[in-house]
């Protein structure tokens, strides 16, 4: 069959929306008909599935969030409303689907893929970079600028006004975008759910600072730590005896226009996956380690505890720990 769709399923990342303009324009490219799954695994089973063409991508590129939406589906945990989907994708004459999501969408396809034959190419999209075999996942790059700005602009106030500001990052179980953020914007305090730490270590040495004329601190938490960003302020305020505030990034985090890297890495992971369904990879989600592209199968995706890169890991060391 010469048909193809696109569907996002999870949660929304910036770079969606460059992923699938490019899905039309390469899709064509390659002699395939692009078609729309609109609200991920809930269209397939509600038939919202639409052919595409160049008019309906235009002027997309530039816009977070996902013009075909996406979803998270309880009826596609059940056989029935799946085989519904495969009778759906049938009747417009597709076998092949992309599939941008986290990685229990690919366990889902996976399942789908055994029972329907129904072909996947995955694309890692999580801002929380946290699917283990890729470095990379589509929005990261988007939410990290988004955290450095709000960093930068928290920096200047607390500065100003001798303040400690402690500032939530999301990332669920997975500590990337603190670890990132905290490094690459020198906050004096580092928090990740992947390094035990005892806020009492930090006393002494903050205390110290701040009798030496030290006007602010910055840190940087990430959502997964045992303390909550109100309760890290408030540390601030009665241990080390600085006024505090505590700012929730929150949602900010997943939108916003897509940076070029973002773009470009739309780009090459809709090509990669696609090339993939082509020369006949069935079941596998496209990749981005060492600065190439792989396919990994869903055993190597889905069953195993991510851990960040070591590396990383060493390099921010030192704003790790006391
Ligand atoms: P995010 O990282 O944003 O959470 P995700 O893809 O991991 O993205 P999930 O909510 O885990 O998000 O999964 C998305 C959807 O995939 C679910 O709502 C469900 O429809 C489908 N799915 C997940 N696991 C399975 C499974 N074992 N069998 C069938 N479908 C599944």
């Amino acid at each position: 069959m010469k048909n193809i769709a696109i569907l996002c399923s999870g949660g929304d990342v910036s770079g969606m929306n460059p992923a699938i303009k490019h899905f039309v324009e390469y899709s064509i490219e390659k002699g395939l008909q692009p078609y729309f799954v609109y609200d991920g695994f809930e269209g397939l089973i509600d038939n919202n599935i639409v052919s595409a063409s160049y008019k309906d991508v235009s002027g997309i590129i530039t816009r977070g969030g996902t013009k075909i939406g996406s979803a998270r589906s309880k009826r596609f945990l059940e056989a029935s409303y799946r085989q519904i989907a495969k009778d759906n994708l049938d009747k417009h004459g597709i076998d092949k689907l992309v599939v941008l999501g986290g990685d229990g969408s690919f366990r889902g396809m996976a399942k789908f893929y055994e029972e329907h034959g129904i072909a996947f190419a995955g694309i890692p999209s999580t801002i929380d970079n946290d699917i283990v075999g890729t470095d990379y996942c589509l929005g990261v790059d988007t939410a990290l600028n988004i955290i450095r700005e709000a960093l930068d602009a928290v920096r200047d106030t607390a500065s100003s006004f001798k303040r400690a500001f402690v500032v939530e990052t999301m990332g669920r179980d997975c500590g990337y975008l603190a670890l990132v953020s905290g490094l690459t914007s020198g906050a004096e305090l580092t928090l990740i759910p992947e390094v035990s730490y005892n806020l009492h270590d930090y006393e002494a040495k903050f205390k110290k600072e701040l009798s030496e004329g030290r006007r602010y601190f910055l840190a940087v938490i990430s959502e997964g730590i045992k303390e909550s960003a109100e309760e890290v302020a408030a540390w601030f305020e009665d241990v080390i005896g600085i006024e505090s505030r505590a700012t929730v990034l929150g949602h900010i985090q997943r939108g916003g226009n897509p940076t070029s890297r973002d773009r470009l890495m739309a780009y090459r992971f809709i090509n990669f996956g696609i090339d993939g369904l082509l020369a006949g990879k069935n079941d596998k989600v496209s990749c981005y380690s060492a600065s190439q592209f792989n396919y990994k199968s869903i055993g190597d995706v889905a069953n195993t505890q991510h851990v960040i890169e070591p590396a990383l890991m060493k390099l921010a060391e030192s704003c790790l720990t006391c």
